[in-house]
């Protein structure tokens, strides 16, 4: 069972581990739930621009199924420099994150990277993300479980899967049971490549669906860093049994103040939910 051993299950994840073969836990969002046997399809922007954009992306991804608005606001950027051309809006985009919400009509999820904005989140986001390098910030953890909101936990790209499951653990044991994974890629001495930055770690997903209750979604967007192949990995993800896919969209993706590489068009977008509701329609007849 990849790399948890029976021990693991009975003394290191208790609350993580599947105690049953019918047992799952759903996360409601907003009024939307994951896990519940449906395909929860998440997308918008990397980092948050404007309020304008902000709602004209979240009508967009709504018109085309999806169910949660993605943006960030606190971005962890790889090196310090900001730029009028690449910048995180942190609580400003919070602000307009709450706002497109309730003017698009959709649930927000945006990733929380430091532990002074716990409260601002809890009342302004309806799913915390834990980004990836954040996953074994302990600290954090503990804090954002206390806030009772759903989370979104990354795997961080170099941890196995009983690292993963281990902070998911911290969040349950932390009295937080609405938590939903997020693979978005792993790792290895070949990544870090234009053909492959990260590699998806698709095995996983069954794995989790073995080991864990908790629901599971792919992020191609990040995983892949390449826009052309986000259709391809978010098709696989759904065929191989995710609960959802979360992908970065933006009207021009070109001019993406944070990954302009990576991030679908409108039509991109569109085009491909159309095609993971019909691979999951095959799988769920
Ligand atoms: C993101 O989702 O915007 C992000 C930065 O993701 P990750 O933690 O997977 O790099
Ligand atoms: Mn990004």
């Amino acid at each position: 069972m990849k790399d948890i051993a029976e021990h693991d299950l009975q003394h290191n994840i208790p609350l993580a581990r599947r105690a049953s073969p019918d047992q799952r836990t759903v996360v409601r969002v907003g009024s939307h739930d994951i896990g519940d046997g449906g395909l929860t399809i998440i997308g918008g922007p990397c980092t948050v621009e404007s309020l304008e954009q902000t709602i004209d992306i979240g009508e967009h991804v709504k018109a085309s199924g999806a169910r949660i608005l993605r943006g960030g606001a606190f971005k962890p950027l790889t090196f310090p420099y900001r730029s009028a051309k690449t910048f995180e809006l942190r609580e400003e985009g919070v602000a307009i994150l709450a706002e497109a919400s309730r003017r698009v009509g959709l649930p927000v999820v945006s990733e929380l990277t430091d532990i002074r904005f716990v409260a601002l989140f809890a009342e302004k986001i309806d799913m915390i993300q834990i980004g990836s390098r954040n996953m074994q910030n302990f600290p954090l953890l503990e804090a954002v479980a206390g806030t009772g909101k759903p989370v979104l936990l990354k795997r961080h790209f170099g941890c196995s899967l009983r690292d993963w499951l281990g902070a998911a653990e911290y969040l349950l044991y932390h009295g937080n049971p609405h938590v939903v994974l997020c693979e978005r890629g792993v790792a290895a001495p070949h990544t870090h490549q234009p053909t492959s930055r990260f590699i998806v770690d698709l095995q996983v997903v069954p794995a989790v669906h073995e080991v864990t209750h908790l629901p599971i979604i792919v992020d191609p967007s990040h995983a892949t860093f390449r826009r052309g192949y986000v259709a391809p990995i978010a098709r696989a993800a759904v065929a191989c049994g995710a609960d959802g896919v979360m992908m970065d969209v933006h009207p021009v993706p070109e001019e993406a103040a944070v990954d302009p590489l990576q991030a679908l068009d409108y039509d991109a977008f569109g085009a491909l939910s159309s095609q993971l509701q019909k691979i999951w329609s095959v799988l769920h007849p």
